[in-house]
């Protein structure tokens, strides 16, 4: 198959050889990760080939270093909003698809988005991932415009974020006029005969004009782009390679790569038709992969959803991971009134709170900062704040600022006193003085941020 001008990724053996484990140079990639060097992919290969348990250890403990390196402690948290699940294509492990003829189809009215978006920012998200399915008659360019438009206009929802289809040069720089801030598309399998399979119909068919999304999105101004695949329907070493390549390849182009790589693995779905067991990715490999993706490219965002279940999602806390979904759902209307055709099960049902009480109780600040986005600390900008350490003192800031406006505003009883022992701990570490800003927020000022 002729592939996109320059992209030439995917001509990986399909079973890579075992390599004998030497720790030296297995230590030597992780001393290079914590000077924040993106990895060559034979690097990568040493680390997806590695089975020395002891070793994998040392690497865990690395990315955990290397995030508190680039991130500092914080852990961002965001809530995705399904506008719709009408959906022209017929991927065989989505609910959403459109053979589904079981499914109950929802597009949501531009007031209904606001009014799901108002929900949330009165729990206390800041930062959403809006996701659409695929069908330009009911959710095309026009409509997510408005929506975008519509939710700044009327709450208090500060940056958002974008899940969709390809698109379009041109669609993108609309999309981008109106305030989106990460474009995020997963290709979903790099494997061009699994892709074949698990996208019989519609446009999503067409592997081509999914793999080159990065490259037109860029070009229509998105400097932060969101890439991942779906662990669980090809073999994930192969996949996990693939992606770190095309993401080098970004680098190598354009001189910044994702701003996010996302860990979705495949999760049960009603009206779904795949279970492919012979590729399942069980919870060490699925470590491995946060971990992998962490050391290989320093400053990406490593994004975990509610797909996975609690506990695990708290052990990746400490390894490597940098944001999260909180108290999903993954359908349409779904924050109103908990409907029946959900994209995907949702492993973590934790609300905002509890996640946030969690995260603080591992002695991580639990963030709703959406700062860098409206200062434009975005792209290769982004990435040469992150290299020099830099992200890591905004962020920490930003973060706590955040922390005490959700205090003041939204946190119960049973979570505040948690909260603020953190939040004290934090800001007495702070060169910069917190007391006139958190007196600020006391007196009803809000969105300080540097
Ligand atoms: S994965 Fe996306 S494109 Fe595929 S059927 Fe589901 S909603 Fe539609």
């Amino acid at each position: 198959m002729k592939t996109p001008q320059g992209i030439r990724f995917f001509v990986f053996k399909e079973n890579m050889k075992e390599r004998k484990t030497d720790a030296g140079p297995i230590r030597d990639i992780l001393a290079k990760s914590l000077t924040l060097e993106v990895l060559g992919m034979d690097e990568v290969s040493r680390l997806i080939e590695l089975k020395d348990i002891g070793l994998w250890e040392e690497v865990f403990e690395t990315a955990r270093l290397l995030k508190e390196k680039v991130y500092g402690n914080r852990i961002v948290l965001f809530a995705p909003l399904y506008l719709s699940n009408e959906c022209v294509n017929n991927c065989v492990y989505c609910g959403f698809r459109g053979g589904n003829k079981k499914a109950r189809r929802k597009t949501l009215t531009v007031d209904e988005s606001v009014q799901e978006a108002g929900l949330l920012s009165d729990r206390g998200y800041r930062r959403l991932l809006l996701v659409v399915s695929e069908h330009p008659g009911s959710a095309g360019i026009d409509y997510v415009e408005n929506v975008v438009d519509s939710i700044y206009k009327n709450t208090d929802i500060r940056i958002q974020h974008i899940n969709s289809a390809p698109m379009g040069v041109e669609d993108f720089k609309r999309l981008k006029a109106c305030g989106v801030g990460v474009y995020q598309c997963f290709q979903e399998t790099y494997h061009i005969p699994t892709y074949m399979k698990m996208h019989p119909s519609g446009p999503k068919a067409d592997y081509q004009w999914r793999l080159g999304v990065m490259d037109r999105a860029i070009e229509g101004g998105f400097e932060d782009v969101g890439m991942g695949v779906l662990l669980g329907l090809h073999d994930w070493q192969w996949e996990v390679r693939a992606l770190i390549a095309h993401s080098n390849r970004l680098i190598t182009k354009y001189g910044f790569g994702p701003h996010t790589l996302s860990v979705p693995r495949l999760q049960p779905a009603e009206g779904a038709g795949v279970n492919n067991e012979k590729y399942r990715v069980s919870d060490s490999d699925f470590k491995k992969i946060v971990a992998i993706y962490r050391l290989a490219l320093p400053y990406v965002g490593v994004v975990v959803s509610t797909r996975e279940p609690s506990g695990l999602r708290d052990e990746l806390f400490s390894i490597g991971v940098s944001q999260v979904s909180a108290g999903s759902r993954t359908s349409p209307w779904g924050y109103v009134e908990d409907r029946d055709t959900a994209q995907f099960e949702v492993g973590d049902k934790r609300n905002l709170e509890e996640i946030m009480g969690k995260i603080a109780s591992l002695g991580l600040v639990p963030s709703l900062c959406t700062a860098c986005y409206r200062e434009g600390r975005s792209g290769e900008k982004f990435r040469l704040l992150a290299q020099k350490q830099s992200i890591r003192d905004f962020c920490q800031e930003n973060a706590l600022l955040s922390l005490k406006e959700y205090i003041e505003d939204h946190a119960s009883c049973s979570v505040s006193r948690q909260l603020i022992q953190r939040l004290k701990h934090e800001s007495a570490k702070s060169r910069n003085g917190f007391s006139e800003k958190f007196r600020l927020i006391e007196q009803g000022k809000r969105d300080i941020h540097i």
